[in-house]
């Protein structure tokens, strides 16, 4: 991380500053997680010189690695204070994965792609990401294993969330997940208070669909398609 070319330090530096601090996120210790995590070796060779530019870039599987702004803005929006237990859906690169890992004590985050998986884990292991465990399987219901969560945060489009991954909260928890359509999402997040969950919608965002059983199947579809047309 130390020997990486100077470029790429000014780059993210300026990402920093340009897309998330002159925009609406203010909380310092994202800002300097995003300032040390290094984008560029999470995305693919042949888009590295775009690591820091202001959008999604595409993944293997067909899969995308979200604008900086929207890692930005789901982090901020977690609340991390350092000690918290956190769970991902989604791992993809393992970026955001990195991101909060430098931001909270433990991290599991759950990737169904196993290529993906494997890729995120050895990268994630390479830059001492100790306290991030990668996990191959469904997210679509959560992880009980590790539960309870302070945070869940899904990085794919869920249909719903269903009561069962909400109960993964512990009291005082945050989740956060785009909940919509195939091509357009809300991101809502939860807050659960004893047994109150409260829910509130931020901003319109498009993401790749969640997967399993719980997630976008051949009869969501298909249902989707006949409600949407
Ligand atoms: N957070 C990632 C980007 C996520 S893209 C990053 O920082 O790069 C969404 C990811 O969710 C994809 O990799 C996709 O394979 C994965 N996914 C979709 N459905 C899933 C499921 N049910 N369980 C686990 N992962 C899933």
């Amino acid at each position: 991380m130390n020997h990486e070319p100077a470029f790429y330090t000014t780059d993210r530096l300026r990402m920093v500053d340009e897309q998330l601090a002159a925009r609406d996120i203010y909380d310092e210790r994202v800002l300097d997680a995003m300032r040390t995590v290094p984008r560029h070796l999470f995305v693919p060779d042949t888009h590295q010189h775009m690591a820091y530019g202001d959008g999604p870039l595409p993944l293997a599987e067909g899969q995308t690695i979200s604008q900086p702004y929207i890692v930005g803005l789901m982090t901020q929006l977690l609340r991390l204070q350092g000690g918290e237990k956190v769970l991902e859906i989604g791992t993809g690169s393992g970026y955001q994965a990195a991101v909060l890992g430098q931001l909270a004590a433990q991290v599991y985050t759950v990737e169904r792609h196993a290529a993906l998986a494997a890729q995120a884990a050895s990268m994630l292991h390479a830059l001492h990401y100790d306290n991030v465990q990668v996990l191959e399987g469904d997210g679509s219901l959560g992880w009980p294993e590790f539960a309870p969560y302070d945070a869940i945060l899904v990085t794919a489009a869920a249909p719903e969330i269903y009561q069962d991954m909400l109960n993964q909260l512990g009291d005082g928890g945050r989740l956060i997940s785009p909940v919509g359509g195939r091509r357009q999402q809300v991101l809502v997040r939860w807050y659960r208070r004893a047994h109150v969950f409260h829910s509130e919608q931020i901003i319109p965002v498009a993401f790749v669909p969640l997967r399993g059983e719980k997630g976008w199947g051949e009869n969501e579809w298909k249902r989707w398609q006949e409600n949407w047309r």
